[in-house]
């Protein structure tokens, strides 16, 4: 089935055309600044290895999706002859609250229940809708998909997604733990799952870590736990956002900082993390790895080291207490822009895990690259398997849109 993946922002739009059958991706592209001046698309014919970037008008998604389709049908960049050959959308949904444990095929009630997750996402949400809308306005009749960041994550228990908070903040606003990044934690799960052979008695961590990180405890192939929470503000040091703090910093924070809430949801979202803690350097772990390598005369050395030693030392008590909570452990799997490529950082989180069976292979772990498949990084004898599992949010999508679609 031809699936075309829809991932729509507040002001962009990425898109992937699927054939699921053998899983290829014949086009993919994104258009920007949509709403805004200067805005652009980019997009790519795979097949042919063509690229073609123009700046136009797009006022709203329903126009950047209009000119999507117009880039999929063009007889030089194009792969398809017709609108009919693109048989459903699945679309990447950051946040499904509390109704969405599984994906869905867009009808008007989960339109709906949709909406209402919107103080959830407030960013997001809104954009989902458009680039919803947009698809039915330039395909009207397609069958379309949602597949929701949250939804593998529902299967936590109460014990692990509610807060010691008045229980009248989850009753009356939904404040719980919900994750995200779900779709690659199921994504990377199931191909470690694969890689077990069974999926009962298993004991997974899956540690998701890029600009955005999140790590998940996951037993017998559903979610036990995981680490960001009401937003993905939670768990573990990020690019930009600070992870878990004392939440009394907040409150002391507007304070001594004369700050709204929006200015220190600012500040723990945008400003912090790597960034924050290499006073403004930089969110990219590349620049804190060259800082770092450079030694100490460059002058971000020292709290750049400091900022990925934080996420070294969450990362390893993460570990350990997801072990704890599972009862063991079996495999731990690397994915995302630095758990795929930071080999210092995996080998650092590895090390001194003995205790747990935890026995890295040092030079498997070196060789591993982006384009790796798969690969195991620990040693025959280690008693937890240890993979680098390249993240493919987009192929979930378009595998649980195909299977949606194809039961109707
Ligand atoms: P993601 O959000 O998954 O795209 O990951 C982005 C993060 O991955 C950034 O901090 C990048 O610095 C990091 N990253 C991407 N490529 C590499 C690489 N080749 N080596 C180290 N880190 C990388």
């Amino acid at each position: 089935m031809n699936v075309l993946v829809v991932n729509a922002g507040s002001s962009s739009l990425k898109y992937q055309l699927f054939d699921t059958n053998t899983e290829t991706v014949f086009a993919k592209g994104i258009c920007e600044r949509i709403g805004i001046d200067g805005s652009a698309i980019e997009h790519k014919q795979l097949v042919k290895g063509l690229v073609t970037s123009e700046t136009r008008p797009m006022k709203n998604h329903a126009q950047a999706m209009s000119l999507v389709v117009e880039k999929l049908l063009d007889k030089e960049y194009g792969c398809i002859s017709s609108m009919d050959e693109i048989e459903a959308v699945g679309h990447r949904v950051v946040h499904g609250g509390a109704y969405f444990s599984e994906s869905v095929l867009l009808t008007d009630d989960v339109l709906a229940k949709l909406r209402l997750c919107h103080d959830f996402a407030p960013l997001h949400t809104p954009a989902h809708i458009q680039g919803i809308e947009g698809c039915l306005a330039v395909m009207p009749g397609k069958p379309q998909v949602l597949v929701f960041d949250t939804a593998f994550h529902q299967t936590m228990k109460p014990e692990a997604y509610m807060y010691a908070l008045p229980y009248e903040l989850y009753r009356d606003y939904g404040v719980r733990r919900y994750g995200a990044h779900g779709t690659s934690h199921r994504f990377v799960a199931g191909e470690m799952l694969k890689i077990l052979g069974k999926t009962e008695g298993t004991r997974i961590v899956t540690c998701h870590i890029g600009n955005g990180s999140s790590i998940s405890a996951v037993k017998d192939g559903k979610v036990m736990d995981t680490s960001m929470g009401f937003t993905p503000l939670a768990g573990v040091e990020m690019g930009t956002r600070c992870g878990d703090i004392d939440p009394a910093i907040v409150p002391f924070m507007m304070e001594k900082l004369n700050l709204t809430p929006a200015g220190v949801s600012d500040l723990m979202n945008k400003k912090s993390g790597f960034l924050g803690v290499t006073s403004g350097y930089s969110s990219d772990s590349r620049d804190l790895q060259k800082a770092i390598a450079d030694g100490p005369s460059n002058p971000h050395h020292e709290q750049a080291k400091l900022a990925i030693s934080i996420l070294k030392l969450q990362l390893k008590k993460y570990i350990g207490a997801y072990a704890a909570e599972m009862n063991g452990l079996d495999a731990i799997v690397f994915t995302a822009g630095i758990g795929e490529n930071s080999t210092t950082l995996r080998e650092a989180v590895l090390t001194d895990l003995d205790f747990l069976g935890v026995d890295v292979d040092k030079e498997l772990n070196a060789k591993i690259t982006r384009q790796s498949n798969n690969v195991k990084i620990s040693t025959d004898a280690s008693k937890v398997a240890v993979y680098v599992i390249p993240t493919n949010e987009e192929l979930l999508i378009a595998r649980d849109t195909a299977a949606i679609v194809s039961a109707i």
